[in-house]
């Protein structure tokens, strides 16, 4: 996970590590090769102007320049920084209501389903929940086997209705059933696209209009860098989703996604996915991912 990141901000450092005294043209070169690398994952560029324009201040404010390891001091508040930017500390789901209503958004092979599945596995384990999935993709039948396929894995129930054309009306029926049925988390998966199209959008906020949910998370591929910040942005500003899940972080070399994207849409990253299992699902913590990050 961001191997590549991590490679780039510790030669950006390796000048400065270890090294008695620090001047403050040293500083200044510094964070203009972690700029540089933060660019080169994929960050977003205002974002990594303003973080490395603080960093720099802070640094020459902090008496790092006089202090004995400066080197050590720097590291210390990058560290801090990083996991700042990343939300600072990590964010509880809400599930106090009952039943909490939780929806999946995000386009096509995000990772969507794979999530809701996980999210349900995480729920019954961790936080004693008795989830119900909603399968609310009418356009993709396979999308419905998929959803049934993982739910049995996890052990949890679903609702669908195959002979339904109408996403608005099966997740209210979901939630219904739910409240029937003693469930105490719905989670609905919605219909995806491979790329932002607005019948897709109309239609998702007509289902959070319908449902009134807890919690709207917008799943993206860590992959995909600046494309799922800028998708982020388009969803936020349509759903105003509670946060954000990143998948597929154990394919993601370089971070872009997650170092740029609280920053963007000011929303946390909850969770993150690093892999295909049910059980490859965790909460985010962004001060623990910024010393993975700085090894
Ligand atoms: P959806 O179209 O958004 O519902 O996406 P899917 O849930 O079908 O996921 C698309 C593909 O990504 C599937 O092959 C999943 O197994 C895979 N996938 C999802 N999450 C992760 C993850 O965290 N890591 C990896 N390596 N693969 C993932």
């Amino acid at each position: 996970m961001f191997e590549n990141l991590s490679d780039k901000l510790d030669r950006a450092f390796k000048v400065l590590k270890g090294q008695g005294t620090i001047t403050e043209i040293n500083v200044a070169e510094t964070m203009k090769e972690i700029r540089k690398a933060l660019l080169d994952a994929d960050v977003n560029y205002k974002t990594a102007k303003a973080f490395t324009d603080d960093v720099k201040q802070k640094a020459l404010g902090n008496n790092v320049l006089t202090s004995i390891s400066p080197g050590q001091l720097l590291t210390k508040l990058m560290n801090d920084e990083l996991a700042e930017l990343m939300g600072g500390t990590a964010a509880e789901l809400d599930v106090k209501a009952s039943p909490t209503v939780i929806l999946i958004a995000g386009l096509n092979g995000a990772g969507k389903t794979t999530f809701t599945g996980k999210l349900a596995n995480y729920l019954k384990t961790q936080k004693n929940k008795k989830p119900l999935l909603v399968a609310d993709d009418i356009y993709r039948p396979a999308a419905i086997d998929q959803l049934e396929v993982l739910a049995g894995q996890v052990g949890a129930a679903v609702y669908t209705n195959r002979e339904s054309k109408d996403p608005i009306a099966i997740a209210k029926e979901g939630v219904a059933y739910a409240k029937q049925n003693g469930y105490n988390v719905v989670i609905i998966d919605t219909a995806g696209r491979l790329s932002i199209d607005e019948a897709l959008m109309v239609e998702i906020e007509q289902v959070k209009a319908a449902v009134n949910p807890q919690e709207i998370l917008f799943v993206v591929d860590s992959m995909t860098g600046q494309d799922a910040v800028n998708t982020a942005k388009v969803f936020n500003d349509r759903l105003d989703f509670t946060g954000v899940v990143l998948t597929k972080l154990d394919g993601d070399t370089r971070g872009g996604a997650a170092l740029s994207i609280k920053s963007v849409v000011n929303k946390p990253i909850k969770f993150i996915g690093t892999g295909e299992k049910m059980d490859a699902i965790d909460v985010f913590h962004p001060d623990r991912m910024a010393s993975r990050i700085l090894g």
